[in-house]
């Protein structure tokens, strides 16, 4: 075992995991959509991380912009101003959809949602706050508490006020409705919600325009508009959770455009700077953001005025449109979508292909017509407990492919810069490894 895993495994605690099961590697250095462990072996990062390095790694322009911005100024106040912030929030004003003009900024998107959340509160002098199962809004306790997996389950009751709508899951109807015909019922439901719950009880609604925790859940077209439709007729703000899904990541610079409509605040995170720095922000309508002027903010974060991160996430933003990669994120989002539907036709496993851009999921079944997830334990294949895709997950690495597979989910999250013949290979050694998944003895086992 290496030094550095000895000492991890001596002084570190990791997020999401058992710290007797850590196996990643230990990454040495990284480019583009590479990375090399230490002992040199590469890897294809099919997962932009936590789908958050969306420019690529180790982009000289954005090391440049990191040394000059150390020179210049690194640290001020969040009540202070600076220029790297005023530019920054200039140019979210510009990239965002419609009237989203205001920036709050924060240092990561769980604190973005809290933030979105009290200013809700605030504007609307509202309590409630309807969000979605089956989303994931951060780690923080209101943000957990928002987040409708299961993951949220050990914060206990969470913050009180928030309620939970079923998803809009298309592959698996909670409704037991298939579209078109169904009325969109997963939208109709809020409808309901505001009428139990009392409309002028409820402060806002939080949805991820494409939920990406339970696998990539793309909306029906008519989803969103009808939630802006039903917020508006109530009074209740509409907040778009943007922090994994903007910046390119489907192809447009924020999910909302796919389907153009304006939420009243945004919250981002992850490819706003890319992981070269840490920042997030609520950007919020200027009619919304008004109620603040002649009212206080009465939070705030020590870290959240840096001008460092600013300038990193301005480098970013630079780099985002100079090499054109929203555009690039569209045009190999397609190529990426045309190879997962030749997997399709190979692998009778895969029931469900979702996404946008350069977010695809991939949903195994053990078979099309049960759809029943291939997940569930596959007994006999070893002496211990193993599950169906185990195969699939460690051969995956061996061949040089980092893809996360969340449940039944595959999720193709490469970054923007990601070539066409990375593409190739990452899909050929997905096809490889599917090929390794046997869901007969599943069956048998059952
Ligand atoms: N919202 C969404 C949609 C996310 O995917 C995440 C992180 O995965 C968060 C919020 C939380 O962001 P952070 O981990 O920066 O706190």
């Amino acid at each position: 075992m290496s030094q550095i895993r000895d000492l991890d495994r001596a002084h570190v605690l990791h997020p999401w995991s058992t710290q007797s099961k850590v196996t990643s590697p230990v990454i040495a250095r990284a480019s583009g959509a590479l990375l090399w462990d230490e002992d040199g072996r590469e890897y294809m990062d099919f997962m932009s991380q936590l789908c958050n390095v969306n420019v690529g790694h180790g982009d000289p322009r954005i090391v440049e912009a990191i040394k000059t911005a150390a020179d210049d100024l690194i640290y001020t106040a969040p009540t202070f101003l600076n220029r790297p912030q005023s530019t920054l929030a200039r140019r979210l004003a510009e990239v965002t959809p419609g009237d989203l003009n205001r920036s709050f900024f924060t240092t990561s998107g769980s604190e973005a949602n809290e933030s979105a959340i009290q200013l809700a509160r605030l504007v609307t002098g509202r309590e409630k706050i309807i969000s979605r199962y089956r989303s994931y809004h951060g780690a923080t306790y209101a943000a957990h508490t928002l987040s409708g997996g299961k993951l949220r389950l050990h914060a206990g009751p969470g913050i009180p006020g928030v309620i939970h709508a079923l998803e809009q899951y298309c592959y698996r109807c909670p409704f037991g409705q298939s579209y078109p015909g169904c009325g969109i019922e997963c939208a109709s439901q809020f409808e309901h919600l505001f009428e139990l719950e009392g409309p002028d009880l409820i402060a806002a609604v939080i949805v991820e325009p494409i939920a990406h925790n339970d696998g990539v859940l793309v909306p029906p077209p008519e989803y969103l508009a009808r939630l802006r439709e039903l917020c508006d007729r109530h009074g209740v703000l509409l907040i778009f959770d943007e922090v994994l899904t903007g910046f390119g990541r489907t192809g447009r610079w924020f999910a909302a455009d796919h389907w153009s409509v304006v939420p009243d605040m945004m919250t981002i995170g992850k490819g706003l700077t890319s992981g070269y720095a840490a920042l997030g922000a609520v950007v919020i309508r200027e009619e919304v953001a008004r109620y603040f002027d002649d009212h206080p903010i009465p939070f705030g974060f020590t870290n959240s005025g840096m001008p460092m991160a600013f300038s990193i996430a301005n480098a970013v933003i630079d780099v985002l449109v100079d090499d054109d990669l929203v555009a690039e994120a569209d045009r190999k989002g397609r190529i990426l979508s045309a190879g997962l539907e030749v997997l399709r036709d190979r692998h009778p496993i895969i029931g469900d292909i979702r996404g946008r851009g350069l977010m695809y999921g991939v949903e195994l079944v053990t078979d099309r017509i049960s759809k029943a997830p291939l997940t569930a334990t596959l007994a006999g294949l070893t002496a211990g407990t193993i599950d169906a895709l185990t195969p699939l997950r460690a051969r995956m690495p061996e061949l040089g492919l980092l893809l996360q597979v969340r449940g039944n989910v595959l999720r193709f999250y490469p970054p923007l810069v990601i070539s066409e013949a990375q593409i190739g290979r990452a899909l050929d050694i997905v096809d490889d490894a599917l090929s390794l998944v046997r869901p007969e003895a599943l069956s048998a086992s059952r």
